[in-house]
């Protein structure tokens, strides 16, 4: 589905929608209503808007994506540092709760494809009691091989949920929904990173004090110092979209 009268910001050449969490909650709820499948939504971190710089599919998978939400203060910094209205973060599992509250009293089905074996389950129980009416009409694992992606397309299909989240992290989760969403019969695909590990309880989220600082990611590289290497990308983000800023007003 096209967005109609979004407004799109252009950070190093990846579109993001300029909406804040009820609006993008809205889109998605339209997605589902008008059934039509195939929609792809991406919640965007500045570390994958870098890695574009050197993975051209992977921003055209971007590009073409029904939804794209900015994630992570980089994005948001970058949104607002560009001269495009200010937005808030709309993070993928920030995303799946809304997405999870909104759809309990019609009674969506979602279906949750990825991390290790036993978590999806586990995530789906747990957002089963939390939001009642909610369906989640199947989980799989995110450890499968390609021989076993037919299986898993015909159960995803058999079960015809209305959102289908995939933790596959990002960006396995975006070029996996991107090459399947022809295959799968959803309307809404949403990669949503470590998002089930964090649901079913096996790892904690950064405290509200960290997110309300916009120091999720610092708390993240203390719990998981193997994530250094990819945040790496970020003094290199901040300066190759102050060079874009500069490029555009001079
Ligand atoms: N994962 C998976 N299959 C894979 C690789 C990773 O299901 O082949 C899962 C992993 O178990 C974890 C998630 O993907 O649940 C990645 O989490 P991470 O926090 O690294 O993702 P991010 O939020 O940074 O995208």
């Amino acid at each position: 589905m096209m967005i109609k009268n979004i407004a799109t910001a252009d950070i190093l050449g990846c579109k993001v929608h300029l909406v804040n969490m009820a609006e993008a909650v809205q889109i998605v709820e339209q997605m589902v209503e008008d059934g039509q499948n195939g929609n792809q939504v991406v919640t965007l971190n500045a570390e994958i808007i870098y890695q574009t710089k050197k993975e051209t599919e992977l921003q055209r998978i971007i590009n073409q994506a029904s939804l794209v939400t900015a994630d992570g203060i980089g994005t948001v910094w970058a949104v607002r540092v560009l001269g495009y209205p200010q937005k808030e973060r709309v993070s993928g599992i920030d995303l799946l709760h809304e997405l999870c509250t909104r759809g309990a009293t019609p009674g969506w089905k979602i279906y949750l494809l990825g991390a290790a074996p036993g978590v999806a389950e586990k995530a789906g129980q747990k957002l089963e009691e939390s939001y009642p009416g909610l369906k989640v009409c199947g989980s799989r694992n995110g450890y499968f091989s390609k021989q076993d992606e037919d299986d898993i397309i015909t159960d995803i299909n058999s079960k015809s949920p209305d959102i289908l989240f995939v933790a596959l992290g990002a960006p396995k989760q975006e070029y996996w929904i991107d090459q399947k969403r022809a295959a799968l019969k959803v309307p809404v695909c949403i990669g949503v990173g470590g998002s089930f590990d964090v649901i079913a309880g096996f790892k904690k989220r950064a405290p509200e004090l960290f997110i309300r600082l916009n120091l999720e990611w610092l708390y993240r590289l203390l719990a998981e110092p193997s994530r250094w290497k990819r945040q790496l990308a970020l003094p290199a983000f901040v300066v190759s979209v102050l060079k874009q800023t500069y490029g555009r007003t001079n």
